[in-house]
């Protein structure tokens, strides 16, 4: 399917492959972890054992590599997986940058795992480009990395200005591009080197599969050493699971316009609710990243926010307590609405405010959704 088609149109077709055995419209899922020798010992079509590459899971990669413009893309078992594997295939003693602010369990990672496998990282304000140029190190920062918008605070950084700053200093610049989606935000045409997805969330869609995956601006040396950490570290996602997420990715653009339509509406709606103290939207006008995310968002803000409860933790608990309609759980980007008191699940050292809720706008009736979260804040 031509790269001219626009993303909604090749999630829709999954590039418009098919079974060309039985000219089936969805291709199968291939489950074989093994494959049979050419009688001179080679392996001509290509395949040899499951725990390096597999059929259905390049089907979900080649999907991802074309919303995101990528040359390689590699799926994993888990955004986490996805995103220690490019860690990891950095080597010892080189120097990362990542934000103060950013997805709870990746940032402990690095300040408590990564130190013992001599990866010494800074956290830096990554919204802010000066701050950020001041904690490289040229010929030691080896890579910088990005989340925008980052969770729970939903800060804004400018990936073409971080770009230019990790390449100026010989460094790879990361984005986990997570909550923007594809659909939203391309980094890598504005500069990056590799975006990372959890493909948990919005990419595949319906809350039915953890997944992870990382498409490079260029299938080079830094690809080919993610390519031998997966393989020796077993991270590749199953095939069950790959054909889920590429069956989800098919709505992809459908979900994440209704999704981010909705939190705008909510946004607004929340702002002038007595109970809320704050709303933080990028697609709020005073939100400090409004007009960046306005450039680099492709004119949506995506379908994350939080609200910060007047009447502190209590009230913020309360309220995730009383919600019917939408779900107190952790995680984001399905299809339902999800609500969750963030500092409860990230414990002692986080950034993130004890009257946070952190919201997840899924794809429901906007007022359905507005009626239950009034009702819920009110008491
Ligand atoms: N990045 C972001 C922004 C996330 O929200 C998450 C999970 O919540 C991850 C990475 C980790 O992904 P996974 O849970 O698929 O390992």
């Amino acid at each position: 399917m031509s790269d001219d088609f626009s993303p909604r149109t090749l999630a829709a077709q999954a590039l418009g492959r098919i079974d060309e055995d039985t000219r089936g419209l969805v291709p199968p899922v291939h489950l074989s972890t093994t494959f049979i020798r050419d009688p001179d010992n080679q392996y001509r079509a290509g395949d040899v054992y499951g725990r390096p590459d597999n059929a259905t899971v390049r089907e979900a990669e080649a999907v991802i590599g074309a919303l995101e413009g990528a040359a390689a893309t590699l799926v994993f078992g888990s955004g986490m997986s996805a995103a220690v594997a490019l860690f990891l295939s950095l080597g010892p003693g080189v120097h990362i940058v990542a934000p103060r602010v950013m997805y709870w369990a990746l940032r402990g990672w690095l300040a408590n795992d990564a130190p013992a496998l001599r990866l010494h990282v800074d956290f830096v304000e990554t919204e802010d480009l000066a701050e950020l140029k001041r904690a490289v190190r040229p010929g030691a920062t080896k890579l910088i990395w990005l989340e925008t918008p980052s969770n729970p605070l939903w800060g804004v950084s400018d990936i073409a200005g971080a770009a230019r700053i990790a390449h100026a200093a010989g460094a790879w610049l990361a984005v986990d591009s997570t909550c923007a989606t594809p659909i939203f935000t391309r980094p890598l045409a504005l500069g990056a080197d590799v975006v990372m997805h959890s493909a948990t969330k919005y990419l595949n869609g319906h809350s039915d599969v953890v997944a992870g995956a990382l498409a490079f601006a260029r299938d080079d040396a830094l690809c080919e050493r993610v390519r031998a950490v997966r393989k020796a570290h077993g991270l590749i996602l199953h095939p069950f699971e790959a054909f889920l997420l590429t069956r989800g990715m098919r709505t992809l653009d459908l979900r994440v316009r209704a999704s981010a339509a909705n939190a705008m509406e909510l946004a607004i709606r929340l702002s002038n609710h007595a109970a809320v103290a704050e709303v933080l939207y990028p697609g709020l006008p005073h939100h400090p990243g409004h007009q960046l995310a306005r450039r680099q968002m492709q004119g949506s803000f995506g379908g994350m926010l939080s609200i910060r409860a007047r009447g502190g933790a209590d009230a913020a608990i309360g309220t995730a307590a009383r919600v019917t309609l939408w779900k107190r759980a952790t995680s984001l980007g399905g299809v339902e609405s999800l609500i969750e008191h963030r500092a409860s699940i990230e414990g002692p050292g986080s950034p993130c405010p004890p009257d946070l809720l952190r919201l997840s706008a899924g794809i429901e009736d906007v007022e359905d959704l507005w009626r239950d979260i009034d009702r819920a804040l009110a008491g």
